[in-house]
């Protein structure tokens, strides 16, 4: 475990902090070498477009992704709704998986403040466990509707999401995104992807990030999580809907100022933080294998593609599962009656994965 750092303090650590903390991949402090970066970088007002840090970065994300253009947010939840919002006019519909985030963790703010509507469909069985949830193009294409006239709501997008957090930090396979593309394109319906995680899903399919930013009319991705930084989404999309991106995310009250100390942060991610979730899938795969082997109806570790192993907790409550292994200095999150979410990242090295197999392992047959 890393301990907290300060810039020029490299013996600062915080006793109180000394349990595996497994609840998710937004934990990630910024390292020393990071806040130096951001300590050192060159600042502007954004609103008047004059950070010059934040342009790079911008710049470079929508590069990676093989957009036109891109734009930074202060969160993963902003720039999914003014992603939607830019594809999905007032009163038309957004089709998602139905454990998908921008349905059920962003609080209802697309239909709260962009006047979208929705319909699910669900990947794989809601057993409770929600494990494998891969994508099969053809059940959202079937349950299009572009054009539906006066009488039903017309499907303007379908939402997919890679890697899907709730379904167990699932890699979309690439053939259901192209049929997605293809199948949507022709029904003039766009495509948002949800790609928090995608460098989780870049790194473990190996599959090059324009390959998956191009199946996309808008995308955005998470510097926050797995990456490391502490603030910071960007929305890729062409040159003319980042322009409409910008108005919407001023009337949302998320125009920027001086926020190149925070895209500092999200530079030095991409230089030095994306190959190595490699590392994070590797324990990931390591906890999945020892829970399996205590209790093998929990996880099959086969699932367990990323950072993320989603564990079945049998007769007993997640919660009474997640509290007892906090009791043993791991923490890990109950996200549902039956099942908790156990989440490798950045700040979690092999010691504490060996802990966590040993904890969750009697936690799970006790
Ligand atoms: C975390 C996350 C987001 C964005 O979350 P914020 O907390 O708003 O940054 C979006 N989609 C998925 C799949 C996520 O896991």
């Amino acid at each position: 475990m890393r301990a907290p750092a300060r810039v020029g303090d490299d013996t600062a650590h915080d006793t109180a902090v000394d349990a595996v903390d497994l609840r998710s991949d937004t934990l990630t402090r910024p390292t020393p070498a990071m806040r130096q970066a951001m300590a050192e970088a060159e600042v502007g007002d954004d609103v008047y477009g004059e950070d010059p840090t934040l342009v790079a970065l911008e710049e470079r994300v929508a590069e990676l992704l093989g957009h036109e253009a891109g734009l930074f947010f202060p969160s993963g939840s902003m720039a999914n709704m003014v992603g939607v919002r830019l594809l999905v006019p007032p009163g038309t519909e957004l089709l998602a998986d139905v454990t998908s985030h921008v349905l059920r963790a962003e609080l209802g703010g697309h239909a709260a403040l962009g006047g979208v509507s929705s319909r699910t469909w669900s990947d794989g069985v809601v057993d409770g466990t929600n494990r494998a949830r891969r994508l099969d193009a053809a059940v959202p294409l079937a349950l299009m509707a572009p054009d539906a006239g006066p009488y039903l709501v017309s499907t303007a997008a379908v939402a997919v999401e890679n890697t899907h957090n709730f379904g167990g930090g699932t890699v979309q396979p690439l053939t259901e995104l192209e049929l997605l593309r293809a199948g949507t394109a022709e029904a003039g319906v766009a495509v948002h992807l949800d790609g928090a995680r995608l460098w989780n899903a870049h790194v473990a399919a190996g599959v090059p990030l324009a390959t998956y930013g191009r199946l996309a009319d808008t995308v955005s991705v998470c510097l926050s999580k797995g990456l490391g930084a502490p603030v910071g989404s960007v929305l890729v999309a062409s040159r003319e809907r980042i322009a409409q991106a910008r108005v919407l995310r001023k009337r949302y009250g998320g125009g920027m100022r001086q926020a190149g100390v925070l895209a500092a942060a999200c530079l030095h991610a991409l230089d030095h933080h994306v190959g190595r979730l490699a590392e994070d899938h590797a324990r990931a795969r390591r906890i999945a294998e020892a829970c399996h082997a205590a209790a093998p109806g929990s996880v099959d570790p086969r699932d367990v593609e990323t950072n993320i192993v989603v564990l079945a907790t049998g007769d007993r409550p997640g919660a009474e599962v997640a509290a007892l292994a906090a009791g043993k200095g791991v923490r890990v999150s109950s996200l549902g009656p039956r099942m908790v979410r156990v989440v490798t990242h950045l700040d979690v090295d092999d010691a504490d994965v060996d802990r966590a197999c040993e904890v969750l392992a009697a936690v799970l047959t006790g």
